[in-house]
């Protein structure tokens, strides 16, 4: 039997348009970047024929499958795991903040104006593909929230995860590549590499059709992204510092300075990270932070313990986020019961308070006066723009560190993460972008503000 070429062409044709999207058979995770960015530049194309209704069902759609108790247990399970670093118990609660919280399709306000020549309207529109490099120390927590507000924004988003967070985030991604395909997004909206590495990342960074960057990371890879010739958004390093001063609630910003210095072993990076306090009231502060769970180290365990986590280049990485019974122990201390941080009175020249160890230590400087607290503390900063905190019921002090230290946050009388919505007002982030100005990014941020005029008409007024 002969068969017609025509009709068997046409025949593989129509078979093969039947088939399900790549994605849904790889679900986002692609061999090579170059596919993975080809496949996300046709998903966010598709993307822009779909309603703000359907955004809004996929960025639920999302939140949803990230908020379900087995999904938020395994990413707080593995990310400690896969790492090293971290606290499972504060891991899930970053990872359900993140899924709840982070602002979607509302954030994006239209601005207009009307008048006799008509009505102009400035509206926020996607780039297109974004490329997102994301970091170890909260691999899921900024997945989910850069995905939730670059989909909102309506770009698709190509993803360069932490090579030491590779298992976890390319599981993340396939999660949310099924919970996207369930709801009949465009395919390939999120994508990855299947060996994300810095070529991979270059390659990512380099490639022409990804039109936006957003590195959140240490110093070095927003510098990358800042000379990279693109719209980048660069959330980096901060050193945040705290400032208590003699009008301080002692007890009160005692709980909260153990509370935020400890929190997922401080791997934050708007975790408290050293503390500035005035003479008169260190020792009781000291006292009572003791009594929330810090421990005092001595001048012998100080020593033992700067030895142990800091090298030529600041912090160890192999310590970072491991929690304060596992040092304390290390160096051969007693670790007592429930134990959250160590503490230690040190000069202000200390690598416990110059540099970000990200560690549950906390170097503590003695001042002579709120205004010595308050020029320290900027200088500590290191001018990056990040956070800081202060505790105090003086107003015009409160006033004087916010205006000289000009942090992209500043939280007064609370824990540090009341600074990203955790007990604090408004929205989470897990991207804070300090050197370039968005502050806490949210769907806008991944945005261009697009202006259309009607000229002469629809003006009603
Ligand atoms: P990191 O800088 O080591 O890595 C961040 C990301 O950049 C990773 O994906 C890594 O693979 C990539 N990367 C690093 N150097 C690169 C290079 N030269 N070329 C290409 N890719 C490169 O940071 P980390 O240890 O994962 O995270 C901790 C740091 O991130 C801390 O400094 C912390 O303060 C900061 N951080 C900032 C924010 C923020 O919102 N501002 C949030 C989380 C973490």
């Amino acid at each position: 039997m002969s068969i017609d070429t025509a009709v068997l062409e046409e025949t593989i044709r129509r078979v093969l348009a039947k088939l399900p999207e790549a994605s849904s058979g790889n679900d986002g995770v692609f061999v090579d970047m170059d596919s993975a960015i080809a496949a996300a530049t046709k998903a966010s194309r598709e993307y822009l024929s779909r309603s703000l209704a359907d955004r809004r069902r996929y960025v639920q759609a999302i939140r949803d499958c990230m908020l379900r108790p087995e999904n938020l247990d395994y990413m707080s399970t593995q990310a400690v795991a896969e790492t090293g670093m971290g606290d499972v118990s504060h891991k899930y609660l970053k990872n359900k903040i993140a899924a709840e919280g982070t602002p979607g399709v509302e954030d994006l306000v239209t601005e207009a104006w009307s008048g006799d020549n008509g009505l102009t309207t400035v509206e926020y529109s996607p780039f297109g593909v974004v490329g997102a490099i994301t970091p170890t120390t909260n691999p899921t927590e900024t997945i989910t929230c850069n995905t939730i507000g670059m989909l909102a924004a309506g770009n698709s988003v190509v993803f360069s995860p932490h090579p030491r967070a590779k298992n976890l985030s390319l599981w993340q991604i396939r999660k949310i590549n099924q919970a996207l395909h369930a709801v009949g997004a465009p395919d390939n909206l999120v994508v990855t590499v299947a060996e994300p590495s810095i070529e991979n990342t270059n390659a990512m960074m380099s490639h022409p059709d990804v039109r936006m960057l957003v590195a959140t990371g240490g110093p070095g890879i927003v510098k990358t992204v800042l000379s990279s010739g693109k719209k980048a958004i660069g959330a980096g390093a901060g050193n945040p510092p705290v400032v208590v001063d003699a009008t301080a609630d002692l007890d009160h910003a005692a709980k909260c300075i153990v509370d935020g210095a400890s929190f997922d072993n401080n791997l934050p990076c708007t975790a408290e990270k050293e503390c500035v306090a005035v003479d008169s009231i260190v020792d009781l502060l000291k006292f009572k932070m003791v009594q929330h769970g810090a421990y005092e180290a001595s001048a012998e365990e100080l020593a033992k313990l700067e030895q142990l986590i800091v090298g030529p280049k600041g912090a160890k990485t192999e310590w970072v986020g491991k929690p304060a019974s596992q040092l304390l122990k290390e160096i051969g201390s007693q670790v007592p019961v429930g134990v959250r941080l160590i503490i230690c009175e040190v000069s202000k020249d200390h690598p416990f308070v110059q540099h970000e160890l990200m560690m549950p230590v906390l170097g503590i400087v003695r001042v002579p006066d709120v205004d010595s607290a308050i020029d320290l503390a900027c200088e500590l900063e290191h001018g990056n723009r990040h956070t800081a905190i202060m505790h105090s019921k003086d107003v015009t002090k409160l006033t004087k560190m916010g205006k000289l230290i000009q942090t992209t946050i500043y939280v007064k009388n609370g824990p540090s993460f009341a600074g990203i919505g955790i007990g604090g007002e408004g929205y989470p982030t897990f991207t804070i972008a300090g050197p370039t100005g968005e502050g806490l990014t949210s769907p806008r941020s991944f945005c261009r503000r697009r202006r259309c005029a009607m000229v002469g008409e629809l003006n009603v007024r």
